[in-house]
């Protein structure tokens, strides 16, 4: 014969651990109703309310012979119409107590033979509805059950209920809210895939008449102030595209990175053409901002196999911000091996970090300077760095307030 548990705190502190368990509501609930069916129950049904509709998540008996029976209540789902039933608990937001399931009752909560039927065939005696309620909304219903020979539920078993269906209730809202999160998450991923994916076709081909125009103009080596004025505007042009390219680069990147799609393509790559390539590439960024790179190559050729294109957007994510970063101050870029590593240093001896500020910059949209002074979406040292640790590296950095940050890209060199 079922009991209420004696040691009822005891029971609620099992049911808090069982219910913080899981993030999957469907698993938690399933186990809060084992632990019901297991202590104070013959059958526990659970309906959740989704898009303002009663969905049955959980039938569970505590005889194994009657839960083939009872899984025949996953076809009939509660009634509106149904007086002292799941939906008047709902509506009333308190327990509705059937101490004793007689024809009469069973008529006003079902029209369906099949379904009276199946109350008799599971003996029912007594039944519970009690609202599961999280931040004052009712979110679903429990139906707690005995059967012949079993216990006919009073006020008191209630109230036990109402209790356990309130740290239920929180739990379903919580693992909710955070499946809606995880949801959003992955469509605002796969936006930022989409669009990046969607401006770089443009961008790119504008690039290209953009270079080309630059090339045009100064092959024909016209000096009126009119093609002056012509030259710089295509220069300003190329390098804002640039800066949207790298930017949108970024993005993409931590779309595929935060849906764990990220893959690297390697190739042999000559990792002094690739940094040759990126000072170039900022020729006019560094002009803009009235400085200079010292590339310092102990050795003339540092080969590997590394993703070209991303180790790209890694230098020119670190040189940019010596660049920005920099005070003006000639920028120093060191590349060599050191045991089975190629390492490249990059130096300014601008604004720099303290100890505090190093410790996030490598977070996602960490920034450790203010947005009026420096804009910036803080996201180039996250992506370069999943991109060092995507090859096996690392990349790290020492600053001083004040002096300067030397940031250092390890990468080991694979045969
Ligand atoms: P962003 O430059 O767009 O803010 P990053 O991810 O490239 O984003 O850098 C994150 C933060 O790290 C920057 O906001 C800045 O505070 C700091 N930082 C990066 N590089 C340097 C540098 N060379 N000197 C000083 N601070 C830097």
């Amino acid at each position: 014969m079922p009991y209420l548990v004696k040691d009822k705190m005891q029971f609620l502190v099992k049911a808090a651990k069982i219910l913080s368990s899981s993030i999957d509501y469907h698993v938690t609930l399933a186990s809060v109703a084992n632990l019901l069916v297991s202590n104070v129950a013959e059958l526990c049904v659970i309906d959740i309310i989704e898009n303002g509709k009663m969905k049955r998540v959980v039938v569970k008996t505590a005889d194994p012979y009657k839960q083939k029976i009872a899984n025949e209540f996953y076809k009939y789902l509660p009634d509106q119409r149904n007086k002292r039933a799941v939906y008047d608990a709902a509506r009333i937001g308190g327990p509705i107590i059937i101490r004793k399931v007689t024809k009469k009752w069973l008529k006003t909560v079902s029209r369906i033979p099949e379904e009276i039927e199946l109350h008799h065939k599971l003996k029912l005696k007594s039944i519970v509805f009690t609202p599961l309620i999280s931040r004052g909304n009712v979110i679903g219903v429990l139906t707690i059950a005995s059967t012949e020979g079993g216990r006919s539920y009073s006020e008191r078993d209630a109230d036990f209920f109402v209790s356990l269906a309130t740290r239920a209730g929180l739990a379903v809202d919580n693992a909710r809210l955070y499946t809606e999160a995880q949801e959003a998450i992955r469509m605002r991923d796969e936006f930022l895939s989409i669009a990046s994916h969607e401006l770089r076709t443009p961008l790119t081909s504008i690039l290209l008449a953009q270079q080309s125009l630059s090339k045009y103009i100064r092959k024909n080596k016209r000096s009126s102030k009119d093609d002056k004025k012509a030259i710089k505007s295509v220069e300003i042009g190329t390098l804002q595209i640039k800066k949207l390219s790298s930017l949108i680069n970024d993005l993409l990147n931590v779309s595929v990175i935060s849906a764990g799609k990220f893959t690297i393509e390697k190739e042999n790559t000559d990792l002094v053409a690739v940094v040759k390539d990126v000072i170039l590439g900022l020729e006019v960024l560094l002009f803009k901002n009235k400085t200079y790179i010292k590339l310092i190559k102990e050795n003339s050729e540092v080969s590997g196999m590394f993703d070209r294109v991303r180790i790209e957007e890694v230098l020119t994510n670190l040189i940019t911000n010596a660049i920005k970063y920099g005070n003006e101050k000639p920028i120093t870029v060191v590349i060599g091996v050191r045991k089975k590593s190629a390492i490249i240093k990059i130096s300014d001896q601008g604004i720099g970090m303290n100890i505090e500020r190093q410790k996030n910059i490598f977070d996602l949209f960490s920034r450790a300077v203010t947005a009026k002074n420096y804009k910036g979406m803080g996201i180039g040292l996250y992506v370069s760095k999943q991109i060092t640790e995507a090859h096996g590296g690392r990349l790290t950095v020492e600053s001083v307030e004040g002096k300067g940050s030397t940031f250092t890209v390890e990468l080991p060199l694979e045969k």
